[in-house]
C-alpha cells in the first residue's frame, strides 16, 4: 500500500531530482526560466539558488508565497496561465531554456484535464535545447519525453526536451 505520505515524499524527491537535472542540462543556455505556479515558493527558492545568469519569471494567479520565496514584481506574471501563457508567447517567443510547471492540486483527473489544456500553450515557449519539467504528464506534439534521473520516481515527475 502506497500511503499519501509516500506519494508526497516521492513527488518532492522527484521534483528536486528532475529540476537539478534540467538546471544542469540547460546551464549553458541564456534564455529565461519560467516557473508556472508559485504556491509556497519552495521550487522557486530552489531554482533561484541553483540557477545563475538567467531571469526566472513566475506565473501565478495570486501570490501567497513564503517571504523568502517571493519573486520581484518585474519578474512576476500575475493572472491565470490560460491568459498569461498566450501573452508570453507574443512577448518571449520560443526562448525559454527551462520551464517548470506545478499547477495542480489534489484531484488527479482535474490535473490531467488542465495539463491537456495548457500543454499547447506551453509548447511554443521552449527554445531548441530547452527542457520542461512537470508534476503532471503533459501532451506535447513536438517535445520529446526524457528518461528520469536516477533519484526520481516514475510517474511523479516528467521531463521533456525540444531537440
Ligand atoms: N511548486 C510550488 C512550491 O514548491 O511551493 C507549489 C505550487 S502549487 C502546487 C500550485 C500553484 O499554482 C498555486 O499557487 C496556484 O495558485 C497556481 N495555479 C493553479 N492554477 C493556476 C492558473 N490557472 N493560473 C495561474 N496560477 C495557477
Amino acid at each position: 500500500m502506497i500511503t499519501r505520505l509516500d506519494l508526497f515524499i516521492d513527488r518532492m524527491v522527484s521534483q528536486r531530482a528532475c529540476l537539478d537535472y534540467a538546471i544542469a542540462e540547460t546551464a549553458g543556455m541564456s534564455g529565461p526560466v519560467f516557473e508556472l505556479g508559485l504556491g509556497n515558493g519552495r521550487t522557486y527558492h530552489h531554482m533561484k539558488h541553483n540557477i545563475n545568469g538567467r531571469d526566472i519569471y513566475v506565473f501565478e494567479r495570486a501570490v501567497a508565497s513564503h517571504p523568502d520565496s517571493t519573486p520581484p514584481e518585474e519578474l512576476t506574471i500575475l493572472g491565470d496561465v490560460r491568459e498569461t501563457l498566450p501573452a508570453a508567447v507574443e512577448r518571449f517567443g520560443a526562448t525559454a531554456s527551462l520551464i517548470h510547471a506545478d499547477l495542480g492540486g489534489h484531484n488527479r483527473a482535474k490535473n490531467d484535464a488542465f495539463a491537456r489544456l495548457v500543454s499547447p500553450l506551453i509548447e511554443p515557449l521552449l527554445a531548441v535545447g530547452g527542457m520542461m519539467v512537470s508534476s503532471d504528464r503533459m501532451y506535447f506534439d513536438s517535445l520529446r519525453e526524457m528518461p528520469l534521473p536516477p533519484d526520481a520516481v516514475e510517474g511523479r515527475c516528467f521531463i521533456y526536451r525540444r531537440d
